[in-house]
C-alpha cells in the first residue's frame, strides 16, 4: 500500500456518517476532549456546540465517569444478558422507571437509537398479534421525523428528507400526516390535529402505533411543536386503539428544559425509546421501556414471549456508565443549569433573527437553532468554524448549537459569539 498519511487513508478508506466514498468532506483529527474542548492532533482547541450529537451532556474525559468505566471494567466489561444478570443493569433500570413516566414499567436494553426503535415498532406489533388483531401491523408518523437509519426506523422516517428517496419500495409503507405546524409558543390551532384525526378514523383498523418525537422533531429539521399537539395525539390513540410511541432518544435528560420531553405536555406513552445522553456520551447503549399491559399482552400472546435479544444487550459497561451518567445528572439543579444556557442561547442568537437570509431563530432549553432561507455549504462552514475554535456541524439550512451541560457562561458567549459572526459573514455572499 502507498505511504498514506493518517489523513489521507481515513479519507480512502474510512466512512464517515452520511459522506461519499469517493468526494468525501474533509474530516478533522482528534487528539483528545477534555471538558467542554475538543483539541485536535495539532494542537488546536475547539469549543464544542454539537455534544457529539447530543450525547456528551457532561462533557468529555469526566473524572467519575471515568472511574465508574474503570471500576466495572474491573468486574467484567461484558457478559450475555440470556440467563444472567448483573447489577449495573439492575441498578440503572430502578433509576430509569423512576425518572421515565410512571406508567411504564418494563424495561428492554438495546444497542442504539435506531435499535430501541425497532423494539418498540415490535412490540407494538407484537401486542396487537397477542390481542388477535393481526391487521394492526402498521405505523403512523409525522412527517420531517427522525427514527434511526436500521430498515423500519428509516421507515418511519420523514419521505422526503429522510431516505425513501433512495430505497423507495424496498421500505414498509408507513402512513404519513403533516408535520406539526404550531410552534412550541403559538397559539394552539385543533387544524393541527386534525389530519391525524383523519387518518387514524379511516385507517385505525391497519394501524399498531403513532411513532413521534415529543416536542422536538430532531434531524428531520429542529424544529419545536405545541404540546397540545400531544395531548390531542394521546386522546385520538385512546380512541381508535392505538399504541403511542415516543422517541425520546434526542430529547431526553434534560435537553429541552423537562427531564424528558413528555412532561411538557404531562402525557404518557405506551412505548418510550431513550439513548444518546443516557450513557453521557461514553458509550451506545438505548432503552426501550413499556408499561406492564403492553408487556404482559405480548407475554401471554401465542408467542409467549418478545422477540428480540441483541449480543450485547444491557453490557454491562454501558449499564455502568449510565447509571453513574444520570446519578450525576439528578444530583445537580441541572434545571437551573438548562435556563441558564437557554437564556444565553436567547441573548446570544437573537441578532440573527433580523438578517433577511435567516428564516428563524428558535431555542428550547438547551438547543438553538438558526434556520437559513439557503442551503449551508457543509464543507466551507465547518471549516470556517474549526478555524474560529468552535465545533458547529451545520446540516440543510441548518445551523445550530446543543452544547454540553457544562459549558461554561464565557464559553458559550465565545461559541455564540463565533458562530452569530459565521451566520453575518454568509450575508456578503448572498
Ligand atoms: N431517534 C432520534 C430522535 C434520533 O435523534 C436518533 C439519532 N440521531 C435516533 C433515533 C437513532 O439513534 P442511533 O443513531 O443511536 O441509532
Amino acid at each position: 500500500m502507498v505511504n498514506l498519511t493518517d489523513l489521507q487513508f481515513d479519507q480512502q478508506h474510512i466512512w464517515h456518517p452520511y459522506t461519499s466514498m469517493t468526494q468525501p468532506l474533509p474530516t478533522f483529527k482528534v487528539k483528545r476532549a477534555q471538558g467542554v474542548m475538543i483539541e485536535l492532533e495539532d494542537g488546536r482547541q475547539l469549543i464544542d456546540g454539537m455534544s457529539s450529537w447530543w450525547c456528551a451532556i457532561h462533557g468529555y474525559n469526566h473524572p467519575e465517569l471515568n472511574q465508574a468505566v474503570t471500576d466495572q471494567l474491573q468486574q467484567m466489561s461484558h457478559i450475555m444478558f440470556g440467563g444472567l444478570t448483573h447489577d449495573p443493569a439492575i441498578q440503572l433500570a430502578k433509576l430509569l422507571l423512576k425518572i421515565t413516566p410512571p406508567s411504564l414499567d418494563k424495561i428492554f436494553f438495546a444497542d442504539s437509537g435506531s435499535v430501541a426503535v425497532e423494539v418498540a415498532l415490535k412490540m407494538a406489533v407484537q401486542y396487537w398479534a397477542s390481542l388477535h388483531q393481526p391487521n394492526k401491523t402498521n405505523f403512523v408518523t409525522p412527517r420531517s421525523g427522525y427514527h434511526g437509519d436500521t430498515w423500519n426506523a428509516m421507515s418511519v422516517c420523514d419521505p422526503v428528507t429522510g431516505m425513501h428517496q433512495i430505497f423507495g419500495s424496498s421500505l414498509p409503507n408507513r402512513i404519513f400526516v403533516p408535520a406539526p405546524q404550531i410552534g412550541f409558543d403559538q397559539v394552539w390551532n385543533p387544524m393541527d390535529i386534525a389530519e391525524l384525526e383523519k387518518t387514524l378514523a379511516e385507517q385505525h383498523e391497519n394501524i399498531a402505533g403513532l411513532i413521534l418525537e415529543p416536542i422536538v422533531q430532531g434531524a428531520g429539521g429542529m424544529r419545536f411543536y405545541h404540546p397540545e399537539y400531544l395531548r390531542q395525539a394521546k386522546l385520538l390513540c385512546e380512541k381508535y386503539n392505538i399504541l403511542l410511541i415516543f422517541d425520546e432518544i434526542a430529547t431526553g435528560f434534560g435537553r429541552t428544559g423537562k427531564l424528558f420531553a413528555w412532561e411538557w405536555a404531562a402525557v404518557e406513552p405506551d412505548i418510550m425509546c431513550i439513548g444518546k445522553g443516557l450513557t453521557g456520551g461514553y458509550m451506545t447503549l438505548s432503552a426501550t421501556l413499556t408499561t406492564q399491559k403492553v408487556a404482559n399482552t405480548i407475554s401471554q400472546g401465542e408467542a409467549g414471549v418478545f422477540m428480540h435479544g441483541p449480543t450485547f444487550m444491557a453490557n454491562p459497561l454501558a449499564c455502568a456508565v449510565a447509571l453513574k451518567s444520570t446519578q450525576l445528572l439528578m444530583q445537580q439543579d441541572w434545571a437551573s443549569n438548562i435556563q441558564r444556557i437557554e437564556q444565553q442561547l436567547k441573548l446570544g442568537l437573537s441578532s440573527l433573527a433580523k438578517l433577511n437570509y435567516v428564516q428563524d431563530v428558535r431555542i428550547l432549553g438547551a438547543i438553538g437553532v438558526v434556520e437559513l432561507t439557503f442551503n449551508v455549504d457543509m464543507k466551507t462552514l465547518q471549516q470556517e468554524f474549526v478555524r474560529r475554535g468552535i465545533w458547529i456541524r451545520p446540516f440543510g439550512k441548518l445551523v445550530y448549537v446543543m452544547p454540553p451541560y457544562i459549558i461554561s457562561e464565557y464559553e458559550l458567549k465565545i461559541l455564540l459569539e463565533q458562530m452569530v459572526e459565521v451566520v453575518k459573514n454568509m450575508g456578503q455572499s448572498v
